[in-house]
């Protein structure tokens, strides 16, 4: 897994050397699910395990309303994020196309949070195809609506480290304090109830019709996501395996 994910944050030419040895091929995966599903969790523990490299749209917006918005259009976006709402097709897609060196990367990759439309997903495949790499899944976690929004409305993020914590089931050892660098928990803007509502609507109107795009490629593999992060992982890699995809990433 490439830690420092240069090349994903910076955009443009920059890259970033994959960790050695890299899989003998590589796995490139899309992971969808609702918000507040687990996706982002699953995405890191599955990069450890398939030595490819988490790619999350998402966090590419929380890095730069960090770092301050670096141009209005990124301010318009960063506005509807905390709204809940998703950022217009048009300027997610030209975040990505900046990052192809990401798609062809001979580590591989996790796509998390992107795509989340159709037209996303038709964009996204336009581009695979042109830099001649093909996917090898689209995973999708699946988990009651009560579920989702109480693991929603529960998590707390350190805004130092980015470490996840949820106030019951995976609460911090001191309250509202990183166990990793004490920095204080945070609540994040679209976490919160009135913005959860909005996402859980995008998701349904505008993400779910990718579970069917998926099928029809012959790319979909449905995951029930109960359970620990632990347990989830091993769940999603025995399917994996049954498809034929991490045997081939692990071992090529
Ligand atoms: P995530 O961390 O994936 O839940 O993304 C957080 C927020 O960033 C979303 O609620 C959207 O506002 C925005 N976002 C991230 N990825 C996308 C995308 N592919 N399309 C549209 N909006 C996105």
């Amino acid at each position: 897994m490439n830690t420092n994910q240069e090349g994903w944050f910076s955009g443009g030419d920059s890259s970033c050397r994959p960790e050695q040895p890299v899989a003998a091929h590589p796995c490139r995966l899309v992971l969808l699910g609702p918000p507040g599903v687990g996706k982002g969790t699953q995405a890191e523990l599955l990069c450890r395990q398939l030595r490819a490299c988490h790619l999350s749209t998402g966090e590419l917006f929380r890095a730069a309303k960090r770092n301050g918005a670096s141009s209005p259009m990124m301010q318009e976006a960063l506005d509807t994020m905390q709204r809940g709402q998703l950022v217009s097709d048009e300027m997610v897609v030209s975040m990505v196309r900046e990052r192809t060196q990401c798609l062809r990367c001979c580590g591989g990759f996790l796509l998390d949070g992107f795509p989340r439309t159709v037209s996303q997903a038709e964009e996204l495949s336009r581009m695979m195809e042109e830099l001649g790499v093909t996917l090898d899944a689209a995973v999708s976690y699946e988990l009651p609506l009560e579920e989702i929004v109480d693991r929603l409305s529960g998590r707390r993020t350190c805004p130092s480290c980015q470490s996840v914590y949820h106030v019951t089931a995976n609460p911090p050892v001191v309250e509202d304090q990183c166990d990793h660098c004490q920095s204080r928990l945070m609540q994040r803007d679209d976490d919160r109830p009135e913005a959860i509502r909005v996402r859980m609507e995008a998701y349904q109107s505008e993400t779910e019709p990718l579970i069917d795009f998926y099928e029809q490629a012959g790319l979909l593999q449905r995951i029930e996501a109960s359970g620990s992060p632990q347990e989830i992982l091993a769940k999603t890699l025995r399917l994996l395996k049954e498809r034929g995809v991490s045997e081939q990433c692990l071992t090529g």
